[in-house]
């Protein structure tokens, strides 16, 4: 069995208690490889490799770092097909899928903060006759990235990137469900020519290892991803030792569907922002509102595709839909479908396992569900799934439909399908997410901030909103 290892000074190492977790495949239901399971000890030991790495890497140019960046985004390209494979067998996501979104979305994640850190410029602020103000941004020094395990590199990497991008040095964390592609990601980093302990990358449980980076004294700031629980237990543990954090959580996305839309198009969108990565998508479009009007023929139409969507193994060019990433995770899913049942939903479609041939009979497959009359401040509506589960509810009028839409304590994205433009300004600038798509679903512009209001998270992330975060500004004023 393959034992994956840290990536701890520039080197793979094994964990120092010798301990190691099994890592399923969810696909086969397997286990196919063992991850260390790290805790305190390897922390400090990367930390202080880091703390060594810091006045090598911050004191480098830009103009040095982005290169090393863009060796690291072109070897990752090199490997396309080695990773490609990894994230799909680790996740249980389409393999389509990781070649298309996950590996290029990855690789551009530090293309982009290689550039970026090229053209990042601090403020400058003139007082007339008096003197000048100039505001520098300096790396903060060590920092810790945790990421989940819905988009395993791709999250891990828009974190990383504009750390090291802005002369941090990083201890990471994936996800202990999908490790795979980081593991990878250590070969890479070093062939790159990354200085040793600049980049370090420690395996095992969110509450042993996860936690030890939140709690060591010498990492300053702590970017994290993950369920909306762990960020509230974050931030109750850094707070008190005045760590910068960036949060980025859960969501309950609205998708609002007005009678005015472009059909076609939108019926094609909302499929796939329902149910992409079997809807373990922090954006995906859970809770659709449809005006009334339409509702009967959305209904007819998405029921009659939803049922005839392929759910298969990851590695069938023909799946729409892989497993779900582990089995408690595939039965809290199923919990939701039993408890909207109990709540007076109709299952118009799924609502149960898939169960495949040998040898993925043992695989965490779920039919993709489309569930009705349902009240919109019910638990099923108000409280994260993220499996392929939506609810379709009609409303009336953009009041009503803005009241059920702000309804949960989340607030991270929000899609709306009109073609009346005055009201799709107006629906935007009401509705409580850090992110609203008009007419489109998922399109990413790196530049942009990227996280949501509510409890969907502090801070942002892309473009400029992350070198800042990962930079401590200093003002300098000088008198005449
Ligand atoms: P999670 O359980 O909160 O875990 C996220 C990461 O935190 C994992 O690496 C986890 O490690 C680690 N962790 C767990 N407990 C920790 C602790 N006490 N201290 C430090 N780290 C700890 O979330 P998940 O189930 O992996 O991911 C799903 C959630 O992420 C959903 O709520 C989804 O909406 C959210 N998400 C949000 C965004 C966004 O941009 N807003 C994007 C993607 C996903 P282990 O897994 O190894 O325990």
């Amino acid at each position: 069995m393959e034992k994956l290892q840290n990536f701890i000074n520039g080197e793979y190492c094994a964990p120092i208690n010798g301990a190691y977790i099994d890592n399923y495949e969810p696909a086969t239901g397997n286990v196919y490889s063992l991850i260390p399971n790290s805790d305190e000890k390897d922390v400090a030991l990367a930390v202080e490799s880091a703390e060594k790495a810091f006045p090598i890497w911050s004191a480098m140019s830009n103009e040095e770092r982005s290169e090393i960046l863009i060796k690291l985004s072109d070897g990752i390209k090199n490997r396309m097909d080695e990773f490609v494979a990894a994230e799909s067998r680790d996740n249980g996501k389409p393999l389509s899928l990781a070649a298309h979104v996950d590996i290029p979305r990855a690789i551009s994640n530090f293309h982009f903060f290689a550039t970026a850190i090229t053209h990042f410029a601090s403020e400058s602020h003139y007082m007339v006759g008096e003197g000048v103000n100039y505001t520098l941004r300096k790396p903060i020094g060590i920092v810790g990235c945790i990421s989940p395990w819905n988009l395993p590199l791709y999250l891990f990497s828009w974190k990383i990137a504009p750390a090291l991008a802005a002369g941090n040095c990083v201890i990471a964390k994936p996800s202990e469900i999908t490790p795979y592609t980081a593991y990878l990601l250590g070969k890479v980093a070093q062939e790159a020519g990354m200085p040793n302990g600049v980049l370090n990358i420690l395996h095992g449980l969110g509450s042993s290892v996860g936690d030890a980076i939140v709690k060591h004294p010498k990492i300053k700031a702590i970017s994290f991803t993950g369920g909306t629980k762990t960020g509230e237990y974050i931030a109750k543990t850094a707070a008190p030792m005045f760590k910068k954090l960036s949060l980025e959580l859960g969501g309950k996305n609205p998708n609002i569907i007005f009678a005015d839309c472009d059909f076609d198009e939108m019926l094609k969108t909302t499929l796939r922002s329902s149910f992409a990565n079997q809807g373990q998508i922090c954006l995906c479009g859970s809770r659709i509102f449809v005006e009334r009007p339409l509702y009967e023929k959305f209904k007819t139409a998405f029921v009659e595709k939803v049922a005839k969507t392929t759910v298969s193994n990851p590695t069938d060019p023909k799946a729409i839909l892989g497993a779900v990433v582990s089995k408690p995770h595939m039965e809290k899913v199923l919990s939701y479908v039993q408890l909207a049942k109990e709540e007076g939903g109709t299952i118009l479609t799924g609502g149960e396992q898939v169960h495949l041939e040998v040898p993925y009979n043992n695989g965490y497959y779920l039919r993709p569900t489309v569930i009705e009359g349902l009240a919109y401040d019910c638990r099923t509506n108000q409280e994260e799934i993220f499996g392929p589960v939506v609810t379709i509810t009609p409303f009336d009028t953009e009041e009503e439909v803005l009241i059920m839409a702000n309804s949960t304590q989340y607030g991270l994205a929000a899609t709306l399908w009109t073609t009346d433009l005055k009201r799709a300004h107006r629906m935007a600038d009401k509705i409580d997410a850090g992110i609203v798509w008009v007419n489109a679903w998922l399109v990413r512009d790196l530049r942009t901030p990227f996280g949501g209001m509510k409890a969907s998270g502090v801070g942002r992330e892309g473009g400029e909103e992350a070198l800042r975060f990962f930079t401590e500004p200093k003002n300098v004023y000088i008198s005449y």
